[in-house]
């Protein structure tokens, strides 16, 4: 049923536990969806102190909301208070999505399918590419993770603290894949650089106003694609830098969109409205 101006005794609950949640976009995009379908939902962002995440978790039955997303800094932690958790959450070692199945609660991660559908949605197919990923926290586990499933046969994660990247590297290790970790210095390497096809930034760098890294884009081939799951008001240093090169970028909100856009399905059992989720966040979908 329709959801008129008022929250009623119907009304769907669903939301994000983060700590901070203020600046998630997430609410207004999956709020703009339901009104869009006229569906009898809201989402409601929670912040979650550390120490309150398990009972916040547990509550999810006790009050019958249908499901929440699980943002910075509690996607790892969030896993051990679940009954279940999906495959790609499992070796992604993270969650974005947590719901109650019966006595159940489900975590699921949505970044991996969210990261290679705007790959897709951008005209940009995965399959046997030679990929630079900088970061290796958990947004870039899941870019990896994405990446294998869509056939990348070539992909060098650079991270600041090389151990991370070597740990990354070591849990996804496949036949027929060549996966190799390296510090930052590869970043401003040409012969290196001159054989990406797609270079992704999983570091949260520029987004304090601050330079990002010293990377040599000048370096990579013309149609590179530089994709920054990193997003803010304007568009990121790195995105700025590509751009002055010429290169082809995507901003993080499309990966926002369409990790959102597979939780809204799994929240509400319908096909996510792109454009009217897109809209809410500022993007366009065939940027
Ligand atoms: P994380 O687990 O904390 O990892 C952060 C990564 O950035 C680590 O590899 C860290 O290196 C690196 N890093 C941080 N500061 C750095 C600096 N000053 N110089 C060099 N490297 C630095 O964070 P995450 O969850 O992976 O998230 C990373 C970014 O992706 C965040 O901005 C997040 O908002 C964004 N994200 C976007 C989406 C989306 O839908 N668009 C989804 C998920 C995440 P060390 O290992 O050396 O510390």
């Amino acid at each position: 049923m329709a959801r008129g101006p008022w929250i009623e005794g119907t009304t769907g609950v669903v939301g994000i536990f983060g700590d901070p949640v203020d600046h998630s976009l997430s609410p207004r995009m999956h709020n703009a969806g339901f009104a869009e379908l006229g569906i009898d939902f809201v989402y409601v962002p929670f912040r979650v102190s550390r120490r309150h995440l398990k009972d916040a978790l547990r509550s999810l039955r006790t009050l019958g909301v249908v499901g929440v997303n699980i943002t910075v800094p509690f996607k790892e932690d969030a896993i051990k208070y679940l009954d279940s958790v999906t495959p790609a959450a499992r070796a992604i070692g993270a969650v974005n999505t947590v719901r109650p199945e019966g006595k159940k609660l489900v975590g699921d991660n949505t970044d991996a399918s969210g990261f290679s559908a705007a790959l897709s949605a951008r005209g940009f197919r995965a399959r046997r590419k030679r990929v630079l990923v900088i970061g290796a926290g958990g947004a870039a586990r899941a870019v990896v993770y994405g990446l294998l499933g869509s056939g990348t046969i070539d992909i060098v994660v650079a991270n600041r603290t090389l151990a991370k990247a070597v740990r990354l590297v070591r849990s996804f290790q496949r036949k027929g894949v060549d996966l190799r970790a390296s510090g930052l210095d590869l970043l401003d390497d040409f012969d290196f650089l001159d054989s990406r096809q797609l270079v992704v930034n999983c570091t949260p760098v520029g987004l304090k106003g601050e330079c990002f890294l010293d990377y040599d884009v000048d370096s990579t081939p013309a149609d590179c694609l530089h994709f920054d799951l990193a997003y803010g008001e304007k568009p990121t240093p790195f995105l700025r830098m590509a751009a002055a090169a010429k290169r082809p970028t995507v901003d993080g909100r499309h990966m926002l969109l369409h990790q959102g856009a597979q939780a809204f399905k799994l929240f509400t059992g319908r096909k996510a409205p792109l454009e009217a989720m897109a809209r809410a966040l500022g993007i366009k979908l065939a940027d």
